[in-house]
């Protein structure tokens, strides 16, 4: 067994930069961190913030807001989605996407997903047809994009809504399309972890105006929706101001003003963790009785996290394999327990679903690992925990093949 050992933390992200820290600085001089406390016609860091991320990701609007949770559950709600309705989404996912669909009043049901870890669209083709659904929220998960050319003639032949849980593909493209401009809506989320840090935030995009006029209704905006940085004239809120309630999920101006200067990294950032992606991806090809998702040329993803599978490992195996990695100082998810830990869960522990059937996506999930791949982590360090998984892998893989 190797002795190498790995000292990084896991969960650490880079530093908040200097030109981010002084603006967070000029925010709290002038005590104006309400995105609606500005003076005259200034446009808030908030509203600038909305204008940037629009340009970036080639959407017409943007709406800042509290959490990427919060922009599913009112994306859902804005695109008319009534109580008890059912929601189709991944089996796949993290907890806040069900939850999103709980809170905006729906019932999510789960779609299979595949060996490369997205859904699988025959299931899909399926369920739209036995549940008569009208909403289709995708969660990207892990980076993973499905065929979105097939997905989107899908969408089109059964008139289907489709929301994207982007979540963990901000900057992503499929076909030089960026994801989250596929469907209605793409939502994203600026929580520590995710492509940008504001420690929590969201953000909500769309080409629809009567979708974002009721959207930024529903985040809270006070009737003040003429200060936003891109939102539809204010002829298209005459009536949905008053038709629709104010749920305040704002985001404010501090974490906006953090996130501007963050977003002109992103691009560089994508770079730096695809080649960590990519060096780890390389060595655990190399070994035999473990499986990555494959990827296509169409895809071109974030790599801020990696998965693989070593398929016919037992639960039993599993937790002893992410012990021994442990031990070496590799933090190592694994998505197959029935009970969730920290961030890590799946559909059997979300008890307030209905339970459903997902038999081909469970057999995946009992084999499926997971791992971050923070830019504090350098090439070598990469390098190193590669090394290590693979060789705490050699007594499991060699029972499985
Ligand atoms: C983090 C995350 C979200 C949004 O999370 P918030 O914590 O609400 O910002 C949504 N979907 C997935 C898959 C996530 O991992």
């Amino acid at each position: 067994m190797t002795t190498k050992i790995f000292t990084r933390p896991f969960t650490q992200q880079e530093p908040i930069s200097d030109d981010a820290i002084n603006a967070a600085t000029e925010v709290l001089k002038s005590g104006r961190l309400h995105r609606y406390n500005s003076i005259s016609n200034e446009l808030s860091e908030a509203s600038l913030l909305e204008q940037e991320y629009a340009s970036f990701q080639g959407s017409r609007f943007c709406l800042a807001c509290a959490s990427g949770g919060y922009a599913m559950s009112v994306a859902l709600k804005a695109a008319g989605l009534i109580a008890d309705e059912k929601v189709l989404t991944n089996m796949y996912t993290l907890a806040p996407v069900p939850g999103s669909i709980s809170n905006a009043g729906g019932e999510p049901i789960f779609i299979e997903i595949n060996e490369n870890l997205v859904l699988d669209l025959d299931d899909l083709s399926k369920k739209v047809v036995s549940s008569k659904a009208r909403f289709l929220l995708i969660s990207h998960m892990r980076g993973h994009l499905v065929d979105m050319d097939k997905l989107m003639q899908i969408v089109k032949e059964n008139n289907l809504i489709l929301i994207e849980d982007c979540a963990h593909t901000m900057g992503a493209k499929w076909n030089d399309e960026r994801s989250g401009n596929f469907g209605l809506a793409g939502c994203f989320s600026t929580q520590t972890y995710k492509h940008l840090n504001s420690g929590e935030g969201g953000l909500l995009t769309s080409d629809d105006p009567e979708f974002m006029a009721r959207a930024i209704i529903l985040s809270g905006s006070y009737m003040l929706y003429e200060r936003h940085g891109a939102a539809p004239n204010k002829e298209v809120f005459a009536d949905i101001r008053l038709e629709t309630p104010n749920y305040s999920g704002r985001m404010d101006n501090l974490r906006a003003a953090i996130l501007r200067p963050q977003l002109k990294s992103l691009d560089k950032n994508i770079k730096r963790w695809n080649e960590r992606y990519q060096l780890v991806e390389k060595k655990l090809k190399e070994v035999k009785g473990i499986k990555l998702p494959k990827r296509t040329a169409k895809e071109s993803y974030v790599g801020s996290s990696i998965q693989f599978r070593i398929p016919g490992i037992s639960p039993s195996d599993a937790a002893k394999f992410l012990e021994i990695n442990k031990e070496h100082g590799v933090e190592i998810k694994w998505f197959g327990s029935d009970d969730p830990n920290g961030f890590t869960s799946n559909h059997k522990s979300w008890k307030y679903v209905k339970q459903q059937r997902l038999e081909y996506s469970d057999k995946i999930l009992s084999g499926l690992f997971d791992l971050r791949l923070p830019l504090t982590f350098s090439l070598d360090d990469c390098s190193l925990l590669a090394d290590i998984i693979s060789e705490c892998a050699q007594s499991f893989v060699s029972k499985t093949n």
